[in-house]
């Protein structure tokens, strides 16, 4: 499979396992059992009035791409660029699709925050709001002690640049302040890393990421909950809604990154994880992303249903993202770039 094929399967793959549990997020499993039958929700139901709609999570996700985007187009035309910088700038211009002023002055320009649809509001975490409302200049970390997952949740994108963990892991940090809220996000986006860089599946590159990253200071937690899940994949435990309950639910970030591993280690297609994701009591969007950014990756696009591709919210949003990275040179890391992938207009880099 191609590398372009994985990219979309990521991005894609994330927003509908988004999509499919924003029906429910907010729902316990003995009600999404009593809603849509035994095997929970297997379908795209409205959400904010739209059938697959996307959430925050995507949201956020294309906003993080954007920001490394644009920071290829500066580092090229400059020679030099910190990364985290220009992606807390993307944040902020999600932050004023969800009506509210950041401290900082922000530009509006560049194609995404033009995409009317993105100008609206599904259930944003309150972590990713109020520090992003107090940051006091691009870089600014958070001031706060959070680990929710909304770090976790939106830095699959930096899986397909140079220094993936550090991206995602010192981008977390603009909104989380905890060290396993956004040291979980930069092993999610190694781990995405690996198997798209070396084409292995997901329990390779996990053990992988865990050997090289797992004894980091502030990575206790993640390590744990992952080396449970690997564990319970040996043994044979599957992921059921009263067991994945029994883990938390994914409010947090180390056991939003758990759930979705197990459920993409355990399962027998695209679908049956993504669906297995969202069923439980827990953060049902947020989980079904990571299940779905992990099984789309390892399997690309053409293993995503096409029933839920064809109702996708923004379907054409994502893709035109995924096709951008994919022009990119894959060793960029924020230094230097010969400046001619063709995204400079779209991308400005100021
Ligand atoms: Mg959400």
């Amino acid at each position: 499979m191609n590398r372009l094929e994985r990219i979309k399967g990521c991005l894609l793959g994330g927003a509908v396992g988004d999509a499919l549990g924003a029906p429910v997020e907010f729902l316990e499993w003995p009600a999404i059992r009593s809603k849509f039958g035994p095997d929970g929700i297997v379908d795209f139901t409205p959400a904010y009035g739209i059938t697959g709609a996307i959430t925050d999570d995507t949201q956020m996700m294309l906003f993080t791409a954007e920001g490394l985007l644009r920071a290829y187009v500066r580092g090229s035309s400059r020679g030099i660029c910190h990364v985290p910088s220009v992606i807390h700038h993307s944040l902020l211009r999600w932050l004023m699709t969800q009506d509210h002023q950041p401290g900082t002055n922000v530009s509006l320009d560049g194609w995404l925050v033009q995409e009317r649809d993105l100008w609206s509001r599904r259930a944003p975490g309150n972590t990713c709001i109020s520090a992003l409302k107090a940051s006091q200049g691009f870089g600014f970390l958070a001031q706060n002690t959070s680990k929710g997952c909304g770090a976790v949740m939106r830095v699959a994108p930096c899986a397909f640049f140079g220094n993936a963990f550090e991206y995602a892991a010192e981008s977390g940090r603009l909104t989380h302040g905890h060290p396993t809220g956004y040291l979980a996000a930069g092993l999610f986006a190694d781990i995405l890393q690996r198997m798209a860089d070396q084409q292995v599946r997901l329990e390779h590159a996990l053990t992988e990421s865990l050997a090289v990253h797992g004894d980091k200071p502030g990575m206790e937690e993640s390590r744990v909950a992952l080396e449970r899940v690997l564990f319970f994949f040996y043994e044979g435990y599957f992921p059921t809604p009263e067991r994945i309950d029994e883990f938390g639910g994914g409010w947090i970030a180390e056991q939003a990154l758990a759930i979705g591993i197990w459920c993409a280690l355990t399962a027998t297609s695209f679908e049956q994880g993504v669906i297995s994701a969202v069923n439980h009591s827990g953060d049902s969007d947020s989980t079904g992303l990571i299940t779905g950014h992990l099984l789309g990756i390892q399997y690309g696009v053409a293993a995503i249903p096409v029933r839920w591709l064809g109702q996708l919210e923004l379907r054409s949003v994502i893709e035109k993202v995924a096709h951008d990275i994919y022009r990119l040179p894959r060793e960029y890391s924020g230094y230097g770039g010969d400046g001619d992938a063709g995204i400079e207009a779209e991308y400005p880099g100021a």
